[in-house]
């Protein structure tokens, strides 16, 4: 019986003398485990603390390997940006040191010149860019979106290119006052004519008892707003969605998101318009007001629930797009949306001359914006369509 006491004894001293050796080694361990990652967080904070400039040893490696990113500095980059400069991609200074600015003109080039769009200027990239066949950026050219019979038509399937630029776009903010409307950002701007058309809507709102609370939320955007909408459309899907893939997010974003390219509010003749303080703009007051009325002042609500198959977006009661008198009325007076009246017109089963009141044709060469009137036109026939009563999207402003 003794024996195997014994044996159990030594085995037990042998196991704690082991425990003995080893924790503290262990501990060791971990004390330098603990002290590598706080070493790593601090770096990470200072690297986010200096958002332009990144790590400069990183950026320093990799333009050894002849990689130019944000944070590389010198010749190389001095180059890079006369380059980018020549081909119209880079408007500011040629300083060699590799900025946001920089990274964006990279980014331009990439997009133009069918790259992936990382804003490095690595080895493929650096080879498009100085070899003979890389394409420039289009000249500043603006567009005067109002020249034409017809509205201009933008979705999915007619999209624009980032240089797109409207003319005449002036801060809304400029003729909008405060007593018909606030301008949720200040610098939110529009093509004259329809801000100058939004104004006197808004007038005839006030006069009709609806003359509180309306806000405009949006108007022109630029291509890189566009994505940046985007993106922060699909950084909200996954924070409220936990374990959806980017995919996921991304295409549910587009549900009501349109990819740069894609938007309305790119022609800056779009406004995201709404009741402030409303949490959903669909059955106010001033929802109704505007089905009813805004197409006398030649807008249209361009996303209508019973349209949604034709126009790929959800309904968007709030968001009214500019396309003169004549074409808001006849849309409105034969519930069409601009897809469908666009098909019509190229089909010729609309009449354009008899809409516009002289030949299509010949106006081609110098149409005059088509400009709401200053006088009220004949009594309409509304068809007041009770704004959708279906689930309210959130972010109203952030929009198609
Ligand atoms: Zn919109």
């Amino acid at each position: 019986m003794k024996q195997p006491v014994k044996r159990i004894a030594v085995c037990l001293m042998t196991i704690l003398l082991l425990c003995l050796c080893l924790i503290p080694a262990a501990m060791a361990e971990g004390t330098a485990e603990g002290a590598a990652q706080t070493a790593t967080q601090e770096t990470a904070a200072q690297e986010t603390a200096e958002p332009t400039e990144k790590p400069k040893a990183t950026a320093a490696e990799l333009q050894e390997q002849g990689i130019l990113t944000v944070g590389a500095k010198g010749e190389d980059v001095k180059k890079l940006q006369q380059r980018l400069k020549d081909l119209g991609y880079l408007s500011g200074k040629v300083d060699g040191q590799f900025g946001g600015g920089t990274k964006r003109a990279v980014i331009a080039f990439q997009r133009k010149n069918g790259l992936d769009t990382d804003g490095i200027a690595g080895q493929e990239t650096l080879a498009k860019l100085y070899a003979e066949d890389a394409e420039a950026a289009p000249k500043d050219e603006k567009t005067d979106v109002l020249n034409g019979d017809k509205p201009m038509l933008v979705n999915k399937e007619h999209v624009l290119d980032e240089f797109f630029t409207p003319a005449d776009l002036i801060q809304v903010n400029t003729v909008i006052k405060k007593d018909l409307a606030t301008v949720k950002y200040k610098k939110t701007r529009g093509v004259k004519a329809a801000v100058e058309a939004l104004k006197e809507m808004l007038e005839a709102a006030k006069a009709d008892g609806i003359g509180k609370k309306w806000q405009i939320s949006a108007g022109y955007r630029s291509w890189d707003d566009q994505n940046n909408v985007l993106n922060s459309k699909i950084k909200s899907y996954k924070s409220k969605n936990k374990g959806w893939s980017s995919s996921k997010a991304r295409r549910a974003a587009l549900r009501s998101v349109a990819e740069p390219g894609a938007s309305e509010h790119h022609l800056g003749l779009a406004f995201d318009v709404n009741k402030k303080g409303a949490s959903s703009f669909a059955g106010t007051k001033h929802s109704e007001w505007l089905n009813e009325h805004c197409w006398e002042y030649g807008f249209i609500i361009r996303y209508q629930k019973e349209k949604e198959e034709i126009t790929g977006f959800v309904a968007e009661p709030w968001h009214i797009r500019y396309v003169g008198v004549e074409h808001a009325k006849y849309m409105k007076e034969h519930d069409l949306c601009l897809e469908e009246y666009i098909q019509g017109i190229e089909d010729g089963t609309i009449d354009l001359s008899a809409i516009l009141g002289h030949e299509a044709g010949e106006a081609e060469k110098a149409e005059e914006p088509v400009e709401p009137e200053a006088e009220e036109p004949e009594p309409e026939e509304p068809e007041p369509e009770e704004p959708g009563t279906e689930e309210e999207m959130s972010g109203e402003g952030d929009a198609a």
